[in-house]
Parts: C-alpha cells; structure tokens; sequence
C-alpha cells in the first residue's frame, strides 16, 4: 500500500538525517507531510478534511455476492485502512495491519512461526512479550531463548537449526538497551531467520528498522503514535509478501481488530507525531542530564548519555535519543518505591509515550510478570516516560521526589 492521494517515497530509502534517519526523500514527500496526509485524502462522497470514523460492522451489497471495497469490520474497515496506509507509509512497507493492542499485533507475529520453530529475543523486554512467548506459545511448542544481542558471539552461541526470527526491542524496555539492526540483520539474513523490531519506544519519526533490514515492525501504537493515552492499539509492518498475506489472514482469522474510533485516534496522534518527538528528546535530555549529576541517583539509562553503551549505535540509526529515560536510586527498591509515590507531575502509572509525563517502578508494574526469569529488572530501577510539560517543572519535580527518598 502507499499513501492514497499523497507521492510517497514508495518504501525506499531517505535520505540520512543527523542520526541517519531521513528528514526527507529524494522524491516524494517528508516524513512530516506524510504523518498527515499519507491515506488521507479529502473524503471523496463530502469532501471532508478528516478521514471520517466509518462506525459501522457491515456493508451493503448490492446483490447477493457483489461486494463493494468493503464487506465487514473485521475484515477491513475504511478507517482502519486510512491508518494502516499510512504507518506502513511511515515506517517505508508496501504492508501495514493494525491490531486492537500492541500484544495483539506481536501474538500474530509470533502466529507466522511453526511448532517447533525457535526464536532469538533481547535480554531485556517489555513483560508482557515474555510472558506472551512464555505462557502462551511455548505451550504450543514455539521455543525461545533470550539472548544480549549487542554480543556477536553470545547470539552465535544461541542459535539453532530451528532459529526463524530474532526479535528485539530497540531501545529496549525498561533500561534502552540499544541493539545495531543492521548488523544483527545481516547475521540473521545469512542464517535464514527474519528479524523484527519493537519500534515502540524510537515511533518510524526517529527510527526506521526496515531501512536497516528488519523484514517485520510491530508497535503498540498505544504509546508515542497514539501519543495521548487515550487508546489502546497495535500495529505491524512489513513489505515481506508471504509475512503480509499470513499477518492479513491471522488479522480477520483472530479478529483481534482495533474499532474504527480508535484508528482515529492513532490517525489524529500521528499527524503531530514529529512536533511531538522533538520535544520528548527534548524534555528528556534535559532531565538525564540533570539525574546524572544528582546525589540520590546511581545510574542513568539514557542512549543520548555518551557513557551509555549503546549511543554510538544509537546516533547512527536513530534520528535522536527518544523520550524515555530510566534510572536507579540509592536505596534500592525500597527507596524506588517512595521516589515514585512522591512526584507531583510525573504521574505513577504503566504506559508511556503521551503528552503527560508518566513514572513507573518496572519491578512492580510493567515487568511484574518477569520477576522471576532471566529478565528480571533491578528493584531499584525508575522508568520515567518524559511528556511534554516545560522541562524545568519536570526536574523541580523529580528533585523534590528523590529528596523524599529514604537514603
Ligand atoms: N511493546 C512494548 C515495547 C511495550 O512497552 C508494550 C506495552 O507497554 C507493548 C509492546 C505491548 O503493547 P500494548 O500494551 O498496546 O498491548
């Protein structure tokens, strides 16, 4: 699919922006211009500027047999193909299908593998993943290792005969841990697996995997793309053709479809995805900056931090450094516990990626479900999700919660 109505570059490469990522086509349209426009076109029957919430299970044929475009909701829905048209835009696949949830979009992915098939994941994932690979399709013989995909050697070391997919989160939920697709791209391609990667955290505006040879990008468009906490949604995209046809089939087979509002929603929250991510690689440089140096603090999570092991690969494939900072305190959990119940602005909850500044202790909250595997997460750790409030309020806030911390 390309963006009706709208040139599109057609899936290929931009050219490189200060961190390798495209500010704007050598044809076609930026990326800002395709956030907006790209499968949006005036309606055509009222001329209407917003792609209309097409809130309706059926369509009308005309005889029995004779379809029109549409048919039934599950199946597809004009709403839905707006946003589906234009995330695979953004993110430069011919294919994109949009999920009810982020875990829904990921459970398809996982569905395009065979019993028996193995797959190599990161070290470090948002719990829900691990637990969906876990607890429901290693119970249908889908077998999985995680591995440290920043190590050439630990990555040869884990794989198999039966490797079909590598799969990683880059940065990586919670501590954004930062992994060189193109390099692990290539290993995979070799060796006959396809990779894919969580662009949840970097949203196509500041990363494109596909341009770095991943074959599948999912997102929980829950986060940066819807932008608002407002819904709750999933998404993948490829340009593989045989990936594309089984991920449309599994989504009218599964049904685990987002409604036609909700892809209004995360249509509306693309449209200032780039304003938006400039401000929260703004924001959240600012407070690293300010962590680093703060008493009560051991150690900041940050790509954009030069010490950060992951920057140079960061400031290569990345167009800058995100919205997402971690941190652990002095203390350990006990310590995490009160920093995170004593923020005024940054307020305790899971999620991430919206206009409003979230805290979360990953120990408790989002990575509950992995305590007690190989992933589990310093109880000492805070996940901060830097919105988009003035910086200065954000750090006056988090200096007044870390000096409510036990020491
Ligand atoms: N991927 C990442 C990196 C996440 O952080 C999350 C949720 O936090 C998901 C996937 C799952 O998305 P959803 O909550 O929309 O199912």
């Amino acid at each position: 699919m390309t963006g009706a109505g709208v040139p599109s570059d057609g899936g290929g490469r931009e050219r490189a922006g200060p961190g390798g990522v495209a500010d704007k086509p050598p044809t076609g349209l930026a990326f800002e211009t395709r956030a907006i426009h790209a499968g949006q076109p005036p309606d055509p029957s009222t001329g209407a500027v917003v792609t209309p919430i097409f809130q309706t299970s059926t369509f009308a044929q005309s005889e029995v047999g004779a379809t029109q475009a549409y048919e039934y909701s599950r199946s597809a829905n004009p709403t839905r193909t707006a946003l589906e048209t234009c995330l695979a835009d953004l993110e430069g696949t011919t294919h994109g299908a949009a999920f009810a949830s982020g875990l829904a979009a990921e459970d398809a992915v996982f569905r395009c593998l065979e019993p028996g098939d193995h797959v190599i994941v990161g070290d470090e994932l948002y719990g829900g993943t691990y637990r969906l690979l876990d607890r429901v399709h290693s119970l249908t013989g889908l077998e999985f290792t995680p591995v440290a995909l920043h190590d050439p050697e630990r990555v040869a070391a884990a794989w198999r005969p039966s490797t079909r997919m590598v799969w990683m989160e880059t940065p990586s939920n919670p501590q954004l841990h930062v992994t060189d697709i193109a390099s692990l791209a290539a290993v995979a391609h070799h060796r006959g697996a396809l990779v894919v990667v969580d662009n949840t955290f970097a949203t196509p505006y500041l990363q494109r995997p596909v341009d770095r040879g991943a074959d599948i990008v999912v997102h929980s468009t829950t986060k940066y793309l819807g932008g608002h906490s407002d819904v709750v949604g999933g998404f993948v995209a490829t340009s593989h053709p045989a990936v594309a046809e089984r991920i449309t089939f599994l989504q009218n087979a599964t049904g685990a479809v987002p409604g036609p509002f909700d892809c209004f929603l995360v249509l509306r929250g693309i449209k200032t995805l780039p304003v938006r991510m400039d401000r929260h690689c703004h924001n959240a440089a600012a407070v690293a900056d300010v962590l680093v140096d703060h008493p009560a603090v051991e150690r900041v999570y940050f790509p954009g931090l030069p010490d950060h092991p992951g920057h140079a690969t960061a400031a290569t494939q990345m167009r800058d450094f995100g919205g997402m900072v971690s941190f652990t305190v002095r203390g350990g959990e006990a310590a995490a516990v009160a920093v995170a119940n004593s923020t005024r602005i940054f307020t305790l909850a899971e999620s991430l990626g919206a206009v409003e500044s979230l805290i979360d202790h990953p120990h408790r909250m989002t990575h509950a479900s992995v305590v007690d595997s190989p992933l589990a997460v310093d109880p000492a750790l805070l996940r901060l999700s830097v919105g988009l409030e003035h910086a200065t309020d954000l750090i006056d806030d988090l200096c007044q919660a870390l000096g409510a911390a036990p020491a």
